[in-house]
């Protein structure tokens, strides 16, 4: 069987289909739009599922309609090492990943309890993409969930308000070297399979780059837009299309781009785990203290 390693195209041998699995998981928190099936009545449980369905109503309000067939269900496991015999023992993955996994095929995603809040952004945007951006190029099925794993923000009432566009410390690192030198034309041609958690974990980093980019241009969420209008605007692809221009004037924009985002390397580094503060007093003073630029490039339609 074919076996297309991304951390949202599993193939899993028919056998596997059975969800016993979930009698595992004895608690259970139902909002809106998740249910979240736990190991243990962990108290970080209800701050999370309220974050989820704020980050929906966000996705639906500031990117694009982010119709399914709701809820979207999550499994929490207490840690990483158990995260990582769930999916070998039940689900019969060899090579799990490190934070978190979509399954299609059970409209789910499983985690862990410390995973971190990025981990549930990317993970919640797979289910999105895949019901409302079909035609996203293969290398956004995970550029785009992957734009989306670190941000900073706080609760006004019942909304979110988040600050996007922040570079992930952890990808930056696993790129490396490499960073300066990520072909452009190689990051949104569709990839070859890459075999292990290991080697897709650097494709990821390497194609949030690309929607990064896009949006540090203001042209992110015209990205969007066009794969759910299914849009090439005439151009070859979907990138072409948000950037207006052909991919060869786009390149020097994109050398431009990884250039400063190496400069910045330090500092970047030293970036927090994405987070949400309880208010916008609360976030003003996380701000300070991390010394975070909260400067968004307008996006154009
Ligand atoms: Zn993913």
């Amino acid at each position: 069987m074919k076996r297309l390693l991304l951390c949202y195209l599993i193939l899993l041998p028919a056998m596997a289909f059975s969800q016993d699995f979930l009698d595992q998981f004895p608690f259970r928190q139902q909002t809106q739009y998740f249910d979240f099936r736990c190991k243990r009545n962990s108290p970080q449980i209800p701050e999370i599922a309220r974050f989820a369905d704020g980050f929906i109503k966000l996705v639906n309000h500031d990117f694009f309609k982010a119709q399914f067939d709701y809820p979207i269900r999550v499994l929490v496991l207490e840690d990483r090492a158990r995260f990582k015999e769930f999916l070998v023992r039940e689900l019969h993955i060899s090579d799990p990943p490190n934070f978190g996994i979509y399954l299609p095929r059970y409209k789910l995603f499983a985690t862990y309890e410390d995973s971190g809040w990025g981990t549930f952004t990317h993970e919640i945007l797979h289910p999105l993409v895949e019901g409302n951006l079909q035609h996203r190029p293969l290398w956004a099925l995970e550029g785009i969930p992957t734009f989306f794993e670190k941000f900073y923000g706080y609760w006004k009432g019942n909304d979110l308000v988040v600050y996007w566009g922040f570079q992930n410390p952890w990808r930056i690192e696993q790129l490396g070297t490499n960073l300066t030198r990520l072909d452009l034309r190689k990051v949104i041609s569709d990839p070859e399979p890459s075999n292990g958690f290991t080697a897709i974990e650097r494709q990821e980093s390497s194609w949030r780059m690309g929607s990064m980019f896009l949006w540090e241009q203001g042209r992110f969420n015209r990205f969007l837009q066009l794969i759910a209008t299914h849009n090439k605007a005439g151009y070859p692809t979907y990138f072409e299309a948000a950037m207006e221009m052909p991919l060869e004037k786009i390149l020097p924009l994109w050398q431009t781009y990884l250039n400063q985002a190496a400069a910045q390397r330090a500092k970047i580094l030293l970036l927090p785990n994405s987070k949400i503060l309880p208010d916008e007093a609360a976030f003003q003073s996380f701000v300070k203290a991390n010394y975070l630029s909260l400067e968004q490039p307008k996006q154009q339609n």
